[in-house]
């Protein structure tokens, strides 16, 4: 372990969580998920997996009228999340120079669960610009949301009955026997993830499946995606290979292309579940720049002990006065 005395374990610069947390020199490498959403297909088959393995409740199928994401979010009850999100923005490459400012991608939706005969009676008098290729098809963004493990974990740092730990893989994991639901760590996690169940109040969240990771398996989402959007293994590994990822896609010509949450210098010590986007963080619902609500404890306890000090030096002051002002009467 590491010498922690005299260092901010709460925000700053943190090479070795797990071995901070009291793991040996010997503990596992730290790993984690990348997950690079220009090649999800949104087939929620991570959602499903996720469910499967973790024998989570359904949370309500329910037609939210965002295309087709029918969770909505990350919950209790939904530990992986699949955004979708319809953009009226021209793709990368494939569409370079063509403009769809003017489309409507709504009125769109609409026609297409319209009858043919209604759609034939709707459609425009001058139909937009095709695009070069020919195609039609507007942007559309998947991404499969989750717990980002994150370096500096909020969640973990106020959580009063030690229910949510770091593993030695330097995870994040909550132990629902131990959590006795009093929700201080939800307000704490920036990115909103961590959630209670209505029914006993207790907190849920992604483990990045702890169970198979101690049988040396990868997590169930990595495991069921079909186009490895979703990629597992040792963080330092996942966030050379995204590096080059991002390289390779603005060589052919989506300058879009950026990483979220890998960086160890943002906010929150680097994401051990970070993504490649193809927009503003914001798009997808992600907060463009989070920090760790318990950063500023350290200062906040000193400013705290510096007014404490001043209040009873002012006390002291006060009674070695009266006491030297009584002696003077006497
Ligand atoms: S994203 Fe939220 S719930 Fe997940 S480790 Fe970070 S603070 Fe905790
Ligand atoms: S399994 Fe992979 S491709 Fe399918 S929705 Fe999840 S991340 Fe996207």
């Amino acid at each position: 372990m590491s010498s922690i005395i005299g260092r901010n374990l709460l925000a700053g610069a943190e090479p070795d969580p797990a071995g901070d947390s009291g793991y040996g020199a010997g503990h596992p490498e730290r790993v984690g998920f990348f997950t690079d959403t220009s090649v999800c297909i949104g087939c929620k088959a991570c959602e499903v997996a996720c469910k499967e393995w973790n024998a989570i409740p359904e949370d309500g199928l329910e037609l939210t009228g965002m295309s087709y994401d029918n969770t909505q979010g990350l919950g209790a009850d939904t530990w992986r999340h699949v955004a979708f999100i319809e953009q009226s923005k021209p793709l990368g490459q494939a569409q370079a120079g063509v403009d769809h400012s003017g489309v409507d991608v709504f009125a769109l939706a609409a026609q297409s669960s319209e009858t043919p005969s209604q759609t034939a009676a709707a459609a425009p008098a001058t139909p937009g610009p095709p695009a070069a290729d020919g195609r039609t098809e507007l942007r559309w963004l998947m991404a499969s949301d989750v717990c980002k493990h994150c370096t500096h974990a909020a969640c973990l740092d106020v959580c009063p009955t030690g229910a949510l730990f770091r593993t030695e893989f330097g995870t994040v994991v909550v132990q629902e026997d131990i959590c006795n639901g009093c929700g201080y760590c939800v307000p704490a996690c920036p990115y909103g993830v961590i959630d209670q169940r209505k029914e006993d109040g207790r907190v849920w969240k992604c483990t990045m499946c702890y169970d198979r990771l101690g049988a040396g398996q990868e997590p169930a989402c990595a495991k069921a995606c079909p186009t490895d959007s979703i990629q597992f293994g040792p963080l330092d590994e996942l966030r050379e290979k995204a590096k080059a990822r991002v390289e390779q896609l603005h060589a052919t010509g989506v300058t879009d292309a950026r990483l979220y949450g890998e960086s160890p210098d943002d906010g929150v010590g680097g994401d051990g579940a970070f993504f490649l986007l193809l927009d503003e963080p914001e798009v997808y619902g992600l907060p463009p720049a989070p920090v760790v609500t318990t950063r500023d404890l350290p200062s906040m306890w000193r400013h705290a002990g510096v007014a404490a000090a001043t209040v009873l030096g002012g006390i002291a002051t006060v009674f070695a006065a009266h006491g030297a002002q009584r002696k003077g009467l006497r």
